[in-house]
């Protein structure tokens, strides 16, 4: 399996709950580095133009007023298939439904306010890290 990157955000719910640490040791343990971070307020249109996809979902205007609520942190982080390793240790979207050691069990509030993003496909992560972060920010 590949060095690959992938594209987090850890959430208002957790950045509001000082968890920046925490969620962070967790993606460390699971073997993913951290070769970019930087703590934003998301703007009504970067949040919009962030979850696009989900415009037609009923959750959309919600999502969107949660990811703007306070800062967050978004990162680029590297390892052995970063994509999956990421999705692994942060569990199911629904924290109910996450196993148990996962980022979301552990930490997450709700559904709405499951504390982390991480990009679904490699294709994706290219997307959204350039959606955030210039070539120069990252550093391997
Ligand atoms: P993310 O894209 O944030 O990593 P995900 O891929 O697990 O999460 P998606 O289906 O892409 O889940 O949904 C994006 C985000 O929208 C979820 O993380 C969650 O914050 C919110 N969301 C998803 N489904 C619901 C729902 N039914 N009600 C409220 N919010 C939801
Ligand atoms: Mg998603």
């Amino acid at each position: 399996m590949a060095t690959t990157r992938t594209f987090s955000i850890i959430k208002p719910d957790a950045t509001r709950r000082n968890l920046t640490g925490a969620v962070t040791k967790m993606l460390e343990d699971a073997g993913l580095r951290v070769v970019a971070s930087k703590r934003i307020q998301m703007t009504q249109e970067q949040a919009e133009g962030f979850y696009a996809v989900h415009r037609e979902r009923p959750f959309f205007g919600d999502l969107v007023s949660f990811m703007i609520s306070g800062p967050v942190v978004v990162q680029v982080l590297e390892g052995e298939d970063a994509v999956a390793t990421n999705r692994k240790v942060m569990g199911a979207t629904n924290p109910a439904n996450a196993d148990a050691g996962t980022i979301r069990k552990e930490l997450a509030e709700s559904i709405e306010a499951n504390s982390v993003h991480g990009s679904d496909s490699e294709e994706n992560a290219a997307i959204e890290i350039a959606y955030f972060f210039k070539p120069e920010e990252i550093v391997g």
